[in-house]
């Protein structure tokens, strides 16, 4: 290493967990932050150092930015890791940690501010021929006749989202021009609630797409690389459940094409890091709606594919190295499906912290567990409820499926309530075994069961 020595990881559970693993497989030390109702998670007590950096509202802990930098001043670490969720996409974080002399393991602030912004994100995508969803070019004017007329050609189903979005959330379909003018102003409404910014764009509506996304890692010396696809159609109020890698049905052809453009955009933008560009993909075609400029809850079925830890190459590149790979060296082999791990009622999707009282983990060839909870944990009821994923690898998918299913068989999580049941469902599911399925099966699917 040449800069990092020591880094404070600002986040908690599993990808606390991935993070410490990674730094201390590059003889990196470790700093632990924890909330108060975090104290006994499994990074804490690996972490070379651990501080306290609040009570167990994420708003005074995880995202408390002075609390993150004086804890990194007080351990003299060198780099701060965001992890995924709380502060890893605010640009304003990225900033306040380089002005405070730390290296952010990360993009440059600009490229997040630019990448949160929908509208800006796609006029960036636009400038580096990245294919995007037919739309209005730009924020919506108050210009009603103007919109009509947009709408028009865009042609009709289309959906209204909030510039400053996320989570899935104030997105408006509409059918008929006659209910065009209220969605907007609803949508606009609820923007500038839930964001904080009114802004709000049109796009087509596309109605029976996939989600394949495309990982990228970027250096700071100008080169940049893609690792393939995942396809990430399974889920449910627009949270991935399952994700897999590669995309059942994409060409190695469509792949390097698509690869490609978004390695491109990345020098074009002077991005750095890994990232995500997000498709939506249709009728042989992609469409792009978003990137996200962090490490995904999903990377690891990359991982298994490409055999590179993203991880590990995340602290590299913000350690100032250049890429230890070209793209031709980036070779793709067999499949790795993920199931994520939530504490929650499987049939009807609640909630269920508590006190695990029996943990008994699968193993085997091509079965790999990310997840910070052991036999007598207490899943706090504060955070997000995903408690671990389970990865498979083999040759095919079919195989990788099965391993799924007999890894699934064989965990045991007492004690709480938890999705496996549902995964074990749908690793059986005829559907989603033939692959291909686009994102509103799972939902079709539950409703069958009588379960949404
Ligand atoms: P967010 O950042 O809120 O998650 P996204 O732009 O990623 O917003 O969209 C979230 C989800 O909404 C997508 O995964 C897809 O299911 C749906 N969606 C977004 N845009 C469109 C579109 N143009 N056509 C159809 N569905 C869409």
């Amino acid at each position: 290493m040449n800069k990092i020595n020591k880094v404070l990881i600002a986040n908690r559970g599993e990808i606390a967990l991935r993070i410490l693993r990674a730094c201390k497989e590059l003889g990196i030390k470790t700093v632990a932050v924890y909330s108060t109702a975090d104290k006994s998670l499994k990074h804490v007590r690996l972490a070379d150092e651990a501080v306290c950096i609040g009570p167990h509202s994420s708003a005074q802990s995880y995202l408390n930015i002075p609390a993150l930098i004086a804890a990194a001043e007080v351990t003299h670490a060198d780099a701060i890791h965001p992890g995924y969720g709380f502060l890893s996409e605010s640009a304003d974080f990225a900033q306040r940690v380089e002005e405070s002399g730390f290296i952010f393991i990360g993009p440059r602030a600009e490229n997040i501010r630019v990448m949160g912004d929908k509208v800006a994100a796609i006029e960036a995508m636009q400038g580096s021929s990245v294919p995007c969803v037919p739309g209005s070019d730009g924020g919506l004017s108050t210009d009603d006749n103007k919109n009509i007329a947009i709408a028009n050609k865009i042609g009709l189903p289309i959906i209204i989202k909030a510039s400053g979005g996320g989570g899935g959330r104030g997105m408006h379909v509409v059918e008929k021009i006659a209910d065009l003018l209220t969605a907007i102003e609803l949508a606009k409404t609820e923007a500038l609630s839930f964001f904080g910014n009114a802004e709000v764009y049109m796009e087509k509506f596309l109605t029976t797409p996939r989600h394949i996304e495309i990982q990228i890692l970027a250096d700071e010396h100008g080169n940049a690389v893609h690792l393939g696809e995942r396809d990430c159609s399974m889920q449910r109020r627009h949270q991935k459940v399952v994700e897999e890698a590669p995309a059942p049905g994409i060409t190695p052809e469509l792949r390097n094409k698509i690869g490609k453009v978004c390695a491109d955009a990345c020098k074009a933008i002077n991005y750095r890091g890994a990232g995500t560009f997000e498709f939506l993909f249709e009728s042989n075609e992609f469409y792009f709606i978003e990137m996200n400029t962090r490490i995904q809850v999903e990377h690891p079925v990359t991982e298994m594919i490409t055999g590179i830890d993203i991880v590990r190459e995340q602290i590299c590149i913000a350690d100032g190295q250049v890429l230890s790979f070209t793209q031709n060296d980036v070779k793709i082999r067999g499949h790795a499906v993920e199931c994520r791990i939530n504490a929650e009622d499987p049939n009807n999707f609640m909630p269920s912290p508590g006190k695990i009282t029996q943990y008994h983990v699968a193993g085997g060839l091509g079965v790999r567990v990310d997840s910070h909870i052991y036999n007598g944990y207490t899943v706090p009821p504060h955070y997000d409820s995903m408690v671990g994923k389970l990865i498979t690898f083999s040759d095919t998918r079919l195989g990788a499926i099965i391993k799924m299913q007999n890894a699934l068989d064989e965990m045991v999580i007492d004690g709480i309530k938890t999705n496996i049941p549902l995964q074990a469902r749908i690793m059986r599911d005829e559907t989603f075994r033939k692959g291909g399925m686009n994102i509103h099966y799972l939902e079709k699917m539950l409703g069958a069961l009588n379960a949404i």
